[in-house]
């Protein structure tokens, strides 16, 4: 099924192995027409909800930052992962990786191997007798691989800089100057979306593991010692699913009573889990059953994280995935860069000098595509479709004229022109038998198909097709844009996001 629907995203343009004519690199994927179209509107959505409605501000760093950086960042020295190396072809691998596949080829559980040490991967990699998987060689000993791609800045290579992990630390170093030049208060939001590179020891499950992406991050820099979140009723109706560290089971528990069992540290945090769980089930479209937060134990976490909760989303065949980091990462970053750079990042408020704390949701965009492409891949007897929202399909609306005679082709043209003009999407194709038209579009998921027949030159009205139903209804040319439109609206945001950091003074 996997395979299929990676044939098709190919096939129809939503994403294929980057530079295929020149052999391709593993983990460089091209992202395609449509599939750059379902991108574009996973981040215009994430831009409404976490960026506009919260009043963040959204910022936009360089990719690469000077070593300094990300030697005060801490990710020179933590953010490795282990490697181990064939000591007979000289290819390189994931210990992790190599430990995990050993363990399901003995039908062993897989659990408890994210977070070892390189020692202790070492060790198991001995005791269980792993060898190169390609050539059978001896495996040398277990290393820490950094992650980061470093580049010469300049023509005389002076400086040395790496391209950004993450779009965190470009915030960080910036926040001060953003509180300042926008005279925000806490808690200050700020957003960015861009790439991210990852030179990773085995890249692999096509999206869900490359190494350049999009990250959605948004940056919220808080008082630690302020509750700026009202107990809100939604707060206390909502079912946060929370797998907490040492459990396997999900517990549903309210936001505020994830904070009063002392599972969440903080109402601002509980509140954003809360949101996004609402953003990956309502507005993305995952079933609530394959939606999850998954608590890091202590060596699973990343070196900035105090507290760190994994949103996963279920799918075949990989079983749970992280698609949002959710890590509390105190005052370790801010602090660091500080303590550097010889510079204050404190900000003055309240009569007192506030380091502040801060929370990140981050989100791969191009693995939270993948994922949702994965759950909404549908096949039966007659036909394959994505049962994509309306919202995140790459067309609203596609327009057919039945056939190519008798005036049709200027009438479609004519529907097209105005569902165009309402700013839907459209997707016009006057070639081939209709059915096959129907098809294609619900293999890219299309949710609408709009054909112009003869009768509706008579009648004035048009067949609306729906893609998961297949039902046709007719409805009047002059109402085929409210019709489709009126689908194919995001839900409103439920939640009243916390003071908002576009308060300006004066
Ligand atoms: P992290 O900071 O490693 O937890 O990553 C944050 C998010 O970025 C993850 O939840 C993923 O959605 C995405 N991500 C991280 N690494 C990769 C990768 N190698 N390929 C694709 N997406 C990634």
């Amino acid at each position: 099924m996997e395979s299929d629907l990676v044939a098709m995203a190919s096939r129809r343009g939503f994403f294929w192995p980057s530079a295929e004519i020149h052999g391709s690199v593993a983990g460089f994927w091209t992202v395609g027409p449509l599939g750059f179209r379902v991108k574009q509107r996973i981040i215009s959505l994430w831009r409404k909800y976490f960026v506009d409605d919260e009043g963040a501000f959204e910022i936009e760093t360089p990719d690469i930052m000077p070593e300094s950086v990300f030697e005060a960042s801490g990710h020179l020295e933590g953010f490795t992962d282990p490697l181990a190396q064939c000591n007979s072809c000289g290819r390189r691998f994931r210990a992790d990786h190599l430990l995990e596949d050993c363990y399901k080829a003995r039908g062993d559980p897989v659990e408890g191997l994210s977070g070892l040490g390189v020692e202790k991967l070492g060790e198991l990699v001995e005791e269980l007798g792993v060898c190169c998987p390609r050539c059978g060689g001896s495996l040398g000993r277990v290393k820490r691989f950094v992650l980061m791609y470093d580049v010469d800045v300049g023509a005389t290579g002076g400086v040395r800089g790496y391209l950004r992990p993450e779009t965190t630390q470009g915030s960080v170093v910036e926040m001060r100057r953003v509180y300042e030049s926008m005279r925000a208060k806490l808690p200050l939001k700020i957003a960015q979306v861009g790439r991210s590179f990852r030179n990773e020891i085995s890249p692999r499950n096509v999206l869900i593991r490359v190494r350049e992406f999009t990250m959605a991050e948004l940056q919220v820099f808080f008082d630690p010692e302020k509750e700026c979140v009202p107990e809100q009723e939604v707060l206390d109706r909502f079912k946060l699913r929370l797998v907490l560290d040492g459990e396997n089971e999900v517990r549903d528990c309210s936001p505020l009573d994830a904070v009063r069992l002392g599972f969440v540290p903080n109402r601002l945090i509980a509140y954003y889990m809360a949101k996004m769980q609402w953003f990956f089930t309502s507005v993305l479209g995952f079933p609530v059953g394959r939606v999850r937060f998954r608590e890091l134990g202590p060596e699973e976490r990343a070196h900035y994280a105090k507290v760190h909760f994994d949103l996963e989303v279920f799918t075949q065949p990989y079983g749970w995935v992280e698609c949002v980091n959710n890590a509390y990462r105190t005052d370790y970053d801010l602090r660091r860069h500080s303590e550097h750079t010889s510079s204050s990042l404190s900000v003055f408020e309240g009569g007192r000098h506030v380091v502040p704390h801060l929370y990140e949701p981050s989100m791969g965009i191009d693995r939270t595509m993948y994922c949702l492409m994965l759950d909404a891949y549908r096949v039966d007897e007659e036909r394959r479709w994505l049962a994509l929202k309306p919202w995140v399909a790459p067309y609203d609306v596609a327009v057919f004229p039945l056939v190519r005679r008798g005036g049709l082709v200027e009438k479609a043209r004519e529907v097209s022109k105005v569902l165009r003009g309402g700013g839907l999407v459209v997707f016009y194709d006057e070639k081939g038998s209709i059915g096959r038209r129907y098809r294609r579009m619900d293999e890219v998921g299309t949710p609408f198909c709009v054909t112009v027949d003869h009768l509706s030159l008579e009648d004035g009205r048009v067949t609306v097709r729906d893609r998961e139903s297949m039902e046709q209804v007719r409805v009047g040319v002059d109402q085929v844009l409210d019709y489709v439109r009126s689908r194919g609206v995001p839900p409103d945001d439920p939640f009243s996001p916390p003071v908002a950091g576009q308060v300006l003074e004066g």
